[in-house]
């Protein structure tokens, strides 16, 4: 006779996401709450949303579903004029630290496809902060680090995101603080 142990090997579970649902009874619709309908959140990480005749429910998503279908864009205009202040119009200052770290508005185009890297590879794991939210929708903070051009330290900052329907993010705020 002859057995054999099976032996068990903890796994890491992946992070639960789950959707928002907007659920339509033709009644009231609550701008905040259509602002959230479709969206995609990490169980943790989902707004604390609720309002009287609210019937928004939050539908299980599976991970794979996340790790496969998450995107993420931003508009060359994020970074030329706006970061850089090409015009001179904004006077924010947000182009002062890149300029010391190396970067100029030259490097639009890397800026770019770094932070649209990052920011869903950091989505996908939940690393996210959740903003403010209104009728235009729920605002994430998202920390990027990039190599200062003359040490190659790494430096890091916080970006601003919207979060759009079915896994999508777009830049809003490519400096939002240290
Ligand atoms: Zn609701």
């Amino acid at each position: 006779m002859s057995y054999y142990v099976r032996k068990s090997y903890p796994q890491p579970s992946p992070p639960e996401w789950n959707m928002w649902v907007h659920q339509n009874y033709g009644r009231t619709h609550c701008k905040v709450c259509l602002a959230l309908d479709r969206r995609w959140f990490k169980k943790e990480k989902t707004p604390d949303w609720k309002h009287g005749s609210c019937h928004c429910v939050l539908e299980d998503i599976p991970y794979f579903d996340v790790l496969t279908k998450c995107t993420s864009n931003s508009a060359y205009s994020k970074f030329d004029p706006y970061l850089f202040d090409v015009h001179g119009e904004y006077k924010h200052g947000k182009d002062k630290l890149f300029k010391a770290w190396g970067y100029t508005v030259e490097d639009t185009m890397f800026l770019k496809a770094e932070m649209e890297k990052q920011g869903v590879e950091n989505y996908v794991k939940g690393k996210y902060e959740l903003g403010k939210l209104n009728d235009n929708g729920q605002r994430v903070s998202i920390r990027i680090e990039i190599a200062r051009k003359d040490t190659g330290e790494k430096v890091s900052f916080l970006t601003g995101w919207m979060v759009h329907p079915n896994g999508h993010i777009q830049l809003i705020t490519p400096y939002g603080g240290k």
